[in-house]
């Protein structure tokens, strides 16, 4: 039987292998976080929110 770990989301208690818990650092996500963080795009860098970087004004 896997331990518990509390989600790092939400905190309701999951079952994970204590491997896949080191690989992430501690940071364990249930199924139902995941599939939130998938819906959402997960995107590396910044809060969502498109906004295109106005073009440098130069000569051209
Ligand atoms: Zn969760």
């Amino acid at each position: 039987m896997p331990p518990l770990f509390a989600c790092s989301s939400c905190g309701v208690q999951i079952e994970r292998s204590t491997r896949s818990y080191l690989q992430h650092r501690g940071r364990v996500l249930c199924s139902t976080c995941l599939d939130r963080l998938e819906a959402a795009g997960d995107a590396p860098t910044g809060p969502a929110g498109e906004s295109n970087p106005a073009p440098q004004p130069g000569p051209g």
